[in-house]
């Protein structure tokens, strides 16, 4: 029965999918935000360096115009201060109005010096012009700065700067430098006036000098910014420069600071960058939302996964009906349970459970009433158990349950006997009353083994067992039973062997008679095996055998064939056979049954089948159909054990049946009680009321046989008139008393074959 033999699939794969999900996600964010840092690192370092390139060359650019600048004043002064004519008006007459054209508006007009003056020999000014005006100066002291350069240049004079430029080793000399001037920023440059020719003579150290002034701040800062494309260029005193701005810082010669050249530099980076960024961050932005979305899609499949993952792992180890653990789960847990009982765990205690009945009612009922009684068992066996404690449902109306929280045995009969008062309860289905039991076979560690085979097989002798004893439902697994079963086992092999072989089976025939002339109306056919080591065994003891090993089908028609084989050359009329039930549920039972008839001859009316109550009851159609089958081709049915049943008795006569035989037990207590009497009277005035006829079984004293005859029993069979004879011997009796066989009471003791 019970065998925990399917495989249990591995679990676990719900977590691990977890972890790579994470991972994965995790993975994916990570990847986009370095992908997102790269490229935005990559962008910023190109706008800066691209802003750095253009800084670097503005500064240089703004430097080398100043240069230029300050290049570019003595250049222009050079122009007149190697003059004869200039030396001859400033010096030994001086002219103003040649000095005013000449070196004042021209110098203005031509050059954009701003101002310029004339340095006589005691450095005073001797003319002025301001913005190609000449101011009135009348022999003022010059500006400390111009005084500064002037004595300068004339240092440079007195150390021989106008010999070397005579001698033309050198440029003429000059001094220059940047000065705050009027407040403003300025360019000074000052240089002698000296004679180009020798004609003109000019004492060393009386040099007049020409000093010219180009400001910073003015028309020199709207060159520069026009010539440069130096936005916003302005001049700063101070330390104002802004961070927008790019500056370049004037000192003079001594690094005396002067003040700032500012201007707001066209950086492209950072315009590239201004115009860029934008499109940058809303692609990444949507880059990112659709790796979300992704990872979400991922997210939920891999759920989905997980769920119906979880779903068919609960589908593999859980049965659908009850929802209770299946045999691969109970399987499973009961290895896991038995691996730590190894390692010194609590002890284990397995019970098989088998329902008592449920056949019935899934035949009476119908199937979907037995799926609501095994849900409903399912819900008491649960009320029954602890928390810890494993049920499952491990066949069709097969149960196990695993205990590892054990206190003691009689905790586990405490158990047994709830649950057996628990199914003994009427179960209300679909508005019928279903009765069923239940029975136990309980094996325990370490008694009865540790291992899940040896505790299955053994918990499952138990439940074999169980099921014999009428009166207690539970038993628990003793080497006894071992025993039982092996013999068991072992009968079952050598059963199996003779019927293969035709060896030690035999059918031996027991008459029956008619009430009144006490002839022979048929002969029952009853099985014996003469068991080469046991003796004869008892059909009693291996019909139930067969019918649980499956050789049953092989064994009735065996005898079946044996029977009408043997007796069709008989004058007998009548010869009956013994059916169990589960050969009528065979689809194909009457056809075969009619097969053998056809095959030895016999005619189907001669043929009587003997059935029990629980295939007159059973509602499978096979056995309704076979029944009718065989009655509708001339077959005789007889109700065998006529009253040991649990059917109302006048129920059972209305069905298709031609005899009952009254069973032994009745006949037995006949004259001990005059309600034994009423009874089998009963009996037979209800069956002569729907036209059965009745065989009384088991009569084995005249009293007896004389009642029977008296309430009208029409036939009657026992050891009183004659046991069940071999062939052989039935052939013999055949001869001595001719074709009526008439009982012989007396010899009947001889002539048993049994
Ligand atoms: P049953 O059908 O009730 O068969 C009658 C049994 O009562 C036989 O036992 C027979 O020997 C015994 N018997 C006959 N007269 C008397 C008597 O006066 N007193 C007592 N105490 N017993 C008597 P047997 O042959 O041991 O068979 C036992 C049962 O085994 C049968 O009961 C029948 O149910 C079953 N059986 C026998 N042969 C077959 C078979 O071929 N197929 C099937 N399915 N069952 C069989
Ligand atoms: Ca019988
Ligand atoms: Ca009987």
């Amino acid at each position: 029965m019970t065998s925990f033999e399917l495989s249990a699939p591995s679990g676990e794969t719900g977590s691990r999918t977890d972890r790579s999900l994470r991972v994965l996600s995790v993975g994916s964010v990570l990847a986009f935000l370095a992908a997102t840092l790269l490229v935005l690192g990559v962008v910023l370092w190109s706008a800066t360096r691209a802003d750095q390139v253009a800084r670097e060359r503005l500064l240089q650019t703004v430097s080398f115009a100043v240069a230029q600048s300050a290049l570019k004043i003595p250049y222009d002064q050079e122009s007149v201060a190697i003059w004869d004519e200039a030396v001859l008006n400033t010096r030994n007459a001086f002219n103003p109005k040649w000095v005013n054209d000449n070196l004042g508006v021209w110098m203005y007009d031509y050059f954009k010096h701003d101002h310029v003056y004339v340095v006589d020999a005691k450095n005073r000014v001797s003319y002025a012009m301001t913005n190609g005006k000449q101011t009135d100066v009348g022999y003022g002291i010059a500006d400390a700065e111009i005084e500064l350069l002037a004595t300068t240049l004339r240092k440079k004079i007195s150390a021989g700067a106008l010999d070397a430029f005579e001698a033309g080793k050198a440029r003429i000399p000059r001094a220059e430098d940047f000065a705050i001037l009027d407040g403003r920023p300025a360019l000074i440059s000052v240089m002698p006036l000296v004679p180009h020719s020798p004609a003109v003579a000019q004492e060393r150290g009386s040099e007049v000098l020409i000093a010219s002034v180009r400001f910073l701040d003015g028309s020199f800062l709207a060159d520069l910014g026009t010539a440069h494309l130096l936005e916003g260029v302005r001049f700063s005193a101070t330390d104002d420069v802004k961070l927008s701005e790019q500056s370049y810082t004037l000192r003079t010669e001594d690094g005396a600071f002067i003040g700032h050249l500012a201007w707001t530099p066209q950086l492209p980076g950072s315009t590239i960058l201004a115009d860029v960024l934008p499109f940058l961050a809303a692609g990444l932005v949507g880059i990112g939302i659709a790796i979300a979305f992704l990872i979400r899609d991922l997210k939920r499949t891999y759920t989905n996964l997980i769920t119906s993952e979880a779903q068919a792992t609960h589908l593999a180890f859980h049965d659908t009906l009850t929802g209770l653990p299946n045999r691969a789960y109970f399987r499973r847990r009961l290895d896991e349970e038995l691996s730590a009982f190894r390692g010194e765990g609590q002890d284990l205690a397995l019970m098989c459970l088998d329902l008592d009945r449920f056949k019935q009612v899934n035949d009476t009922l119908g199937h979907a009433a037995g799926d609501m009684l095994l849900c409903e068992v399912a819900a008491r066996l649960r009320g029954a158990l602890k928390a810890g404690d494993l049920l499952g449902r491990i066949g069709g109306d097969e149960f196990a349950i695993l205990l590892n929280d054990l206190q003691n045995k009689e905790d586990i009969e405490a158990l047994c006997r709830t649950i057996v008062s628990a199914m003994s309860q009427p179960f209300e289905i679909a508005s019928n009353q279903a009765s069923i039991g239940i029975s136990i076979g309980i094996a325990m560690t370490p008694e009865a083994g540790v291992t899940r085979g040896e505790l299955a097989r053994k918990a499952d002798i138990a439940l074999y067992q169980a099921k014999k004893d009428a009166l207690q439902h539970y038993k628990f697994f003793d080497e006894n039973m071992n025993e039982a079963a092996q013999q068991r086992h072992a009968l079952e092999a050598e059963l199996r062997q003779s019927l293969e072989t035709d060896t030690a089976l035999e059918v031996v025939y027991q008459p029956v008679y008619h009430a009144g002339t006490l002839t022979v109306s048929s002969v029952e056919a009853l099985v014996r095996w003469n068991h080469p080591r046991l003796g004869s065994v008892s059909p009693l003891v291996f019909v139930g055998l067969a019918e649980e090993c499956g050789l049953i089908d092989q064994l009735g028609e065996w005898v079946l064939r044996q029977a009408c084989a043997t007796a069709q050359s008989w004058s007998v009329d009548v010869v009956s056979v013994n059916v169990s039930p589960l050969q009528f549920r065979q689809p194909d039972f009457a056809e075969r049954v009619l097969g053998v008839l056809d095959e030895t001859g016999l005619p189907p009316n001669r043929l009587e089948i003997e059935i029990t109550e629980s295939t007159l009851l059973d509602a499978s159609d096979a056995s309704g159909r076979s029944l009718k089958a065989l009655r509708s081709a001339g077959v005789k049915i007889a109700l065998d054990d006529f009253g040991t049943g649990y059917s109302s008795l006048s129920y059972l006569m209305k069905l298709e049946i031609d005899r009952i035989k009254i069973d032994r037990s009745f006949v037995r207590n006949l004259g001990d009680s005059s309600q034994s009497n009423s009874i089998v009277q009963a009996i037979v005035t209800m069956a002569h009321a729907v036209g059965v006829a009745v065989t009384a079984e088991g009569v084995e004293t005249r009293a007896q046989q004389d009642f029977l005859s008296q309430i009208g029993c029409n036939n009657l069979q026992g050891y009183l008139l004659s046991p069940p004879l071999s062939a052989l011997g039935l052939v013999e009796v055949f001869a001595r008393n001719g074709e009526h066989l008439v009982a012989e009471p007396n010899n009947a003791a001889g002539a048993r074959a049994a």
